[in-house]
């Protein structure tokens, strides 16, 4: 029999699947042939699987890295409810439990051992990996080896020399959800792995419409209320960012949506949310029901079980939620996410917006932002580090790795590329051979259906761009450069600074004022200055480097800049009336 057909044979015998998703026979396949493999797909995309089938398959043991107890548990229980010989050994263990797994192991009655990194090192795991044939370590959450992944850990930095380490080498596979290029090059390097299949797929979600508006915070409200009530039939989530605005949106969405649809005279859901109490049909308050929940981690786990029943059952049309919900909720039919807030990363905001439309029917992802946003995220990012696993040095690390996440968040509300694309490249997808070029996207967005309006900010980029250049040096009293570039360059607000005529003390006391972009933007307010400096970084024109002070340098398209027929647009900050089509929800005007 053939890798692949004993591979799907597997999937059916085990699992009971017909056939595997995009990209995970490829990894299967490469892991059986012997080559070590990277998997990069989202959450929920079927990464366990593209190791646990190998694992059924090969002769030896499969060690499975993992870095959460808690999830450890859940996975073992899972596979040996499908017949498969799975276990753990972690410290929730006495040692004679362990030792008992471990030697069950060595019989070669455990095909998955799970295990966290820290246990690799321990001499009697080393003693057991040394006289046990181990065919495949597959490493889950791959991205924890690398220092620009969000949750480094330090243990994960052993698993190399654990797998060095071993009498005959096995094959390696590792699996992310997360993977920029940066990080997939650690893992290849930290790991070790040889000449890997890397796979990376299923983060395009052609069925969901994406869709970036910039809102005054006062605003937002009205417009989810109108959004609400402008689509009766369908349920959706609302994100905030906080506690107490989850409450308070979800009450002011009682009131207003109710108002809304009965001065359009649009039909509620009601039929389907009648509220039991009496089953008064004939009662209009209860015929209508409430419309929105608010749901937190604040919340007694009772109520919360309740709004989470009564959103899943389709009883109240939308749940108002901070982050703490989503998590192994499973509703296929959410119409519509609608964030209140910008969440601090790409990976958060995916993770939440792809919610919507797992049923594969067209869905809408709207995310409402502004500068206020961005200042707020900014400041919890700078008091909130306070992960205690952590050294203080992963700490740090950690620390300026959210500062770059964020940027990346902000480039997206900013960009006037493809949202498909822009999410897709963030990830490190590649555009699928039928071509999501910018403007041609399957599922649709905002930018793609044209229904911003852009601003030309040629001159300020150009500006910023002499800006990054001309602070490499330093100037004598007559304004002269002096001849070799003195510095490796500024942060970004120092370069705001220099431009704007600043009369800072760190901008006099070096001397910046005599550098020939000082007071160039100074008529620009700072704030558009700013969100031109941040999307030419976004679109490659300028590189942040990473690290305790990033440093503006220039980025692999500087050379544009100078060109005689450079053109540079960034989207105003005020959108047109939108009206949108495609996407399941039609657009709501503004
Ligand atoms: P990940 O590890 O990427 O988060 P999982 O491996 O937990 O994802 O898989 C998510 C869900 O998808 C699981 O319920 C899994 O059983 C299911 N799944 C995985 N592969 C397939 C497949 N080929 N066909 C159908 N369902 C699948």
């Amino acid at each position: 029999m053939t890798d692949q057909a004993a591979a799907l044979g597997a999937l059916r015998q085990y699992f009971g699947y017909d056939s595997f998703r995009p990209g995970q026979s490829g990894l299967v396949e490469a892991i059986l042939a012997g080559r070590d493999a990277l998997g990069v797909m989202p959450t929920g995309a079927g990464k366990s699987v593209c190791y646990q089938i190998p694992a059924m398959l090969l002769p030896g043991v499969t060690v499975v890295i993992s870095p959460l107890i808690s999830l450890m548990r859940d996975q073992v229980d899972g596979l040996n409810d499908a017949g498969i010989p799975a276990a753990f050994i972690n410290t929730t263990q006495s040692p004679d439990e362990q030792g008992m797994v471990l030697a069950q192991a060595a019989q070669g009655d455990v095909k998955l051992l799970y295990v966290a990194p820290e246990r690799l090192e321990t001499e009697r795991f080393r003693d057991f990996a040394a006289r046990t044939p181990i065919s495949l370590v597959a490493v889950d959450e791959a991205h924890c080896v690398s220092q620009w992944g969000q949750d480094f850990r330090s243990s994960y930095l052993g698993i190399g020399e654990f797998i060095a380490g071993l009498p005959v080498r096995p094959v390696v596979a590792a699996f992310t959800a997360t993977a920029t290029e940066r990080v997939r090059r650690d893992v290849v390097a930290m790991l070790g792995l040889n000449d890997p299949q890397i796979t990376v797929t299923g983060f395009d979600r052609d069925n969901l419409y994406f869709d970036v508006i910039k809102m005054e915070t006062k605003r937002k409200a009205a417009w989810v209320a109108s959004y609400i009530a402008a689509h009766p039939d369908e349920s959706g989530i609302v994100y905030c960012a906080t506690r107490k605005a989850t409450e308070e949106l979800a009450a002011s969405l009682n009131r207003a949506v109710p108002a809304m649809r009965a001065a359009s005279g649009t039909a509620g859901a009601s039929d389907e949310t009648v509220a039991t109490d009496g089953g008064s049909s004939g009662d209009d308050a209860a015929r209508l029901g409430p419309i929105a929940v608010a749901y937190h981690g604040g919340m007694s786990a009772e109520i919360r079980d309740r709004a989470q029943r009564d959103f899943v059952t389709d009883r109240i049309p939308v749940v108002v939620a901070t982050n703490a919900f989503g998590m192994g909720i499973d509703k296929s039919n959410v119409r519509y996410v609608i964030h209140h807030n910008m969440p601090d990363s790409i990976e958060a905001y995916y993770q939440e917006a792809g919610r919507a439309g797992r049923d594969g029917e067209p869905s809408r992802c709207t995310l409402l932002w502004n500068d206020g946003d961005i200042v707020t995220r900014r400041r919890l990012l700078d008091t909130d580090y306070d992960n205690e696993r952590m050294t203080p040095e992963e700490q740090e690390i950690n620390r300026v790795n959210k500062w770059h996440k964020l940027d990346a968040m902000i480039g997206y509300c900013r960009t006037t590329d493809c949202l498909h694309e822009y999410m897709t490249r963030y990830f490190g997808e590649t555009a699928p051979a039928d071509g999501a070029r910018p403007g041609t996207c399957k599922g649709g967005c905002t930018n793609c259906n044209g229904t911003f309006e852009t601003l030309d900010v040629t001159d300020i980029a150009r500006a910023i761009s002499r800006c990054v250049h001309d602070v490499m040096y330093d100037y004598d009293e007559q304004g002269r450069p002096t001849r070799m570039p003195m510095r490796q360059g500024l942060g970004s607000g120092k370069i705001v600074a220099v431009l704007r005529g600043s009369r800072a003390q760190d901008v006099l006391g070096r001397g910046l004022d005599r550098c020939p972009s000082y007071g160039r933007l100074r008529e620009t307010p700072e704030a558009r200055v700013r969100d031109v400096l941040s999307q030419m970084t976004t679109d490659k024109f300028l590189f942040v480097s990473e690290g305790r002070l990033p440093i503006v340098g220039f980025g692999t398209r500087a050379a544009e800049t100078v060109a005689p027929d450079f053109h540079y647009e960034i989207k105003r900050v005020e959108r047109k009336a939108a009206r949108v089509s495609g996407g399941a929800s039609a657009g709501m005007g503004e």
